[in-house]
């Protein structure tokens, strides 16, 4: 089994969810593993840091709604009766998402990985493509030092997998939520969806995790500052941790390390 995860910026409107279906072949097993729309994030973050000035919160809140019904208008104009399917999704996580306890930010937090997955599952499902949804939240959790717990995570999710393989060729599931220790909702911290891909991709014993992203790899230099830089075909999973470490958007640091845990086990 392959797992390709999307970022946010490559699922971030309606016709790049569409165009997924061209990069995927629906007759090869794979996971997907989705990160929330781009910019979702960073919009929750700040609806949790505004808890103090409701109005604001409340405008916060609302914008980020509305740009939720605008997308699944699109998303789904071929397919109208799935705009109420999806809906529901988006009232169910707003319905958190409108709740300002603190005690509740980290479940707020993952609603836009839960959003965009459901999303997507639905998608598919309206063009007929048949997939599997699973939730991160039953397989993805970390020890009292933040670490993911592997040996708990292959054990669930390859029985989770394996009961559903002889029906589904297609699974979609949550990149950056878990639970941890007191099996709360929590994440694996910004941009920690890749980590959840390579840590699915350990535990499957995949022999692919594909990153997809607004980008064409990693480069030579930080494109972001510099002009005209190229990307580097091949890199030692060494060099790709280091980059990462001192920087490079691109990956999430701890990434590499499941594979190259595999690769020498
Ligand atoms: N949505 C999370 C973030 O923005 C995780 C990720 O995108 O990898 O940090
Ligand atoms: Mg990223």
């Amino acid at each position: 089994m392959k797992v390709l995860k999307f970022g946010g910026t490559s699922i971030g409107t309606p016709s790049k969810i569409k165009n997924l279906t061209k990069i995927i072949n629906i007759n090869d097993k794979n996971i997907i593993v989705l990160s929330a729309f781009s910019g979702t994030t960073n919009k929750l973050l700040e609806i949790i840091n505004e808890n103090k000035k409701i109005k604001y919160r409340c405008l916060l809140i609302e914008k980020l709604y509305n740009e939720y019904i605008l997308f699944i208008n699109e998303l789904f104009t071929e397919n109208k009766e799935y705009i109420n399917k999806a809906l529901l999704i988006i009232n169910k996580s707003f319905d958190i998402i409108k709740k300002s306890d603190i005690k509740l930010s980290k479940n707020i937090l993952a609603q836009g990985e839960i959003i965009s997955s459901n999303i997507l599952y639905l998608y598919l499902t309206s063009i007929n493509i048949k997939c599997h949804i699973i939730s991160a939240l039953d397989f993805m959790k970390i020890d009292e030092n933040y670490e993911p717990i592997f040996d708990f995570i292959k054990n669930k999710i390859n029985n989770i997998i394996n009961n559903n393989i002889d029906k589904y060729n297609l699974f979609i599931t949550q990149g950056y939520i878990c639970k941890n220790i007191d099996n709360e909702i929590d994440n694996l911290k910004r941009g920690g969806s890749d980590y959840t891909a390579s840590i699915i991709g350990y535990a499957l014993n995949s022999t692919e995790v594909q990153i997809w992203t607004d980008i064409d790899g990693m480069h030579n230099n930080d494109p972001r500052i510099i002009k005209n830089t190229n990307y580097i075909p091949e890199l030692s999973f060494d060099s790709a941790a280091e980059l990462s470490y001192f920087g490079a958007k691109i990956l999430h640091p701890c990434s590499v390390l499941p594979a190259q845990k595999k690769k020498y086990q």
